[in-house]
């Protein structure tokens, strides 16, 4: 395969059948997201957002991009924002991981730190204070902006419905931070699958099933908030995955399938087990893997 850059190798991941025990002779497909040139499902939301800015002339020549992330979203706003050269500024809670932060600022964003405890909600303050100090910036907001959940409606959720080859759908299970992953995909599979189920993945500490917040160690999903997007899809259930069952499964990927997964993926894994219980014998189920284990090593994932 020839290409001209690397921003044309963002999308069309592939998608891997688990060879693992499900319960009921079920099946799980997972979308392999780390495949993507930055690493990560966020590849395809950062060209979107920029492109989005470009398009509705929020982006002019060196508009400073401004966003707050827990990590992946700023290292594909960082590769995308490169094509345009334009500065970027990333706010990233101090509790995520060193990787995702040295890479960044490696893509040559400024990575501003936030206190942890304010978590994702001190970011989005720290954001906007930035956009009204820096003239010529923009603040793309992945929690609510409809280029999120769109970009997943075009590319990943169509990707899986021709990966399978028109194959039955029974229920698609996915994590939530922003929610643009879980509900542009479950869209766009709805449409060609009306009676999928729709469900979505969140740590302990999260808040969607009513739990107290506090914090856990599977990084990128969990919410502090109910995701806007949300009011886009019926969700069937709300999976919570403990961090101890998510990183079994983070380890088990990696000895019996030689996979590195990350945190989010292993609790990907753990939550579509947990379903197929609940469904008809033989059902189909497809989850997304949204990065790698080697972006989490300094958090120690497999001790
Ligand atoms: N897993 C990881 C590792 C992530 O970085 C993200 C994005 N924060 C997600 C899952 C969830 O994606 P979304 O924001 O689309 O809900």
């Amino acid at each position: 395969m020839l290409v001209d850059n690397v921003y044309q190798l963002i999308g069309r991941t592939p998608l891997l059948k688990i060879n693992i025990q499900v319960p009921k002779h079920s099946r799980i497909y997972a979308k392999l997201e780390m495949f993507n040139p930055g690493g990560s499902v966020k590849d395809r939301l950062g060209m979107a957002l920029i492109q989005r800015g470009r398009a509705i002339g929020a982006i002019k020549e060196n508009t400073t991009i401004i966003e707050p992330t827990a990590g992946n979203t700023g290292i594909g706003v960082a590769l995308a924002a490169q094509q345009y050269q334009l500065p970027v500024k990333l706010v990233v809670p101090e509790k995520f991981s060193f990787e995702k932060q040295v890479l960044m600022r490696a893509l040559g964003a400024q990575v501003i730190n936030t206190p942890a405890e304010q978590g994702i909600t001190g970011a989005i303050k720290k954001a906007q204070a930035l956009h009204e100090e820096i003239s010529n910036s923009y603040v793309p907001l992945q929690f609510q902006n409809p280029a999120n959940p769109d970009v997943y409606y075009r590319t990943l959720g169509p990707e899986i419905i021709q990966d399978l080859g028109n194959q039955q759908i029974d229920a698609f299970v996915a994590g939530s931070g922003s929610g643009g992953t879980f509900v542009g995909t479950t869209r766009a599979l709805q449409e060609k699958y009306p009676a999928m189920k729709a469900v979505t993945v969140e740590p302990e500490g999260s808040i969607l099933n009513g739990g107290p917040e506090h914090p856990h160690r599977i990084e990128g999903i969990g919410v502090e908030f109910v995701p806007p997007f949300f009011k886009q899809i019926h969700v069937d259930q709300v999976k919570t995955i403990s961090d101890d069952t998510a990183f079994q499964y983070v380890d088990w990927l990696a000895k019996n399938m030689g996979l590195f997964a990350g945190s989010s993926s292993g609790a990907a894994l753990a939550a579509s087990l947990q379903l197929a219980e609940d469904l008809p014998e033989k059902s189909t189920i497809v989850t997304v893997f949204p990065d790698s284990s080697e972006r989490y090593l300094s958090k120690h994932i497999y001790d």
